[in-house]
């Protein structure tokens, strides 16, 4: 596959910032599986960008974009460390910041980093994608096994009593029960559900 250092990319009015093509996770869905871009921007990393190299590309009019978004094609708390200086920095020039995130920062550095996190990003989108821990590894196929779904409730529970605007998304394909189910997830874990339409 060919490597790009598209470390930023627009879509819809954000700007978001693609600090990874690692992830913990090897979802059925992704579209890494199959493609090395994403809405015309190519995004699989020849390597990792410094919180300098993506601060460069960060316009001098903040507010050109709506929201700054980690995201892209891997999981953005795998540099944790970038993410909350990158984030630090554009949350002192006035930017909205947004994590999208599978949520698995805590399995992955063995501890809670709400807190790290509270000062970088104003909101946390996490992907719960399933309504249970087996449906989950079936889909997601997360390098930790089932304790994966059971872990990233406790990191949204714990970014949402920080203060962070967090919240699940699930996609409507899973169907009424299990998102009914997903929503009964999200309010013991004192968050809101998202549900978005399937875009195949
Ligand atoms: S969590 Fe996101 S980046 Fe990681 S494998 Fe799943 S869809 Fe791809």
């Amino acid at each position: 596959m060919e490597r790009f250092t598209n470390f930023t990319y627009e879509l819809d009015g954000n700007l978001y910032l693609n600090l990874t093509s690692r992830c913990t996770n090897d979802c059925t869905f992704c579209v890494r599986n199959d493609k090395a871009e994403y809405f015309g921007h190519k995004l699989w990393l020849a390597r990792e960008p410094s919180p300098e190299e993506v601060l460069a590309r960060i316009p001098a009019d903040i507010a050109r974009y709506k929201e700054y978004v980690f995201c892209g094609f891997g999981e953005p708390t795998m540099r944790l460390d970038a993410l909350t200086a990158i984030g630090k920095a554009l949350k002192a020039r006035g930017a909205t910041v947004r994590l999208n995130t599978n949520g698995q920062a805590e399995l992955l550095y063995g501890r809670d980093v709400s807190e790290e996190l509270s000062l970088a990003v104003d909101k946390i989108n996490v992907s719960l994608n399933e309504a249970n821990a087996a449906d989950y590894e079936k889909l997601c196929r997360p390098r930790f096994g089932q304790k994966a779904f059971a872990s990233l409730q406790d990191f949204a529970r714990h970014c949402a009593a920080r203060g962070i605007e967090t919240w699940f998304s699930v996609v409507d394909v899973i169907g009424e029960d299990k998102i009914e189910a997903c929503r009964k997830i999200a309010q013991d874990c004192g968050v809101t559900l998202r549900v978005r339409k399937y875009i195949p």
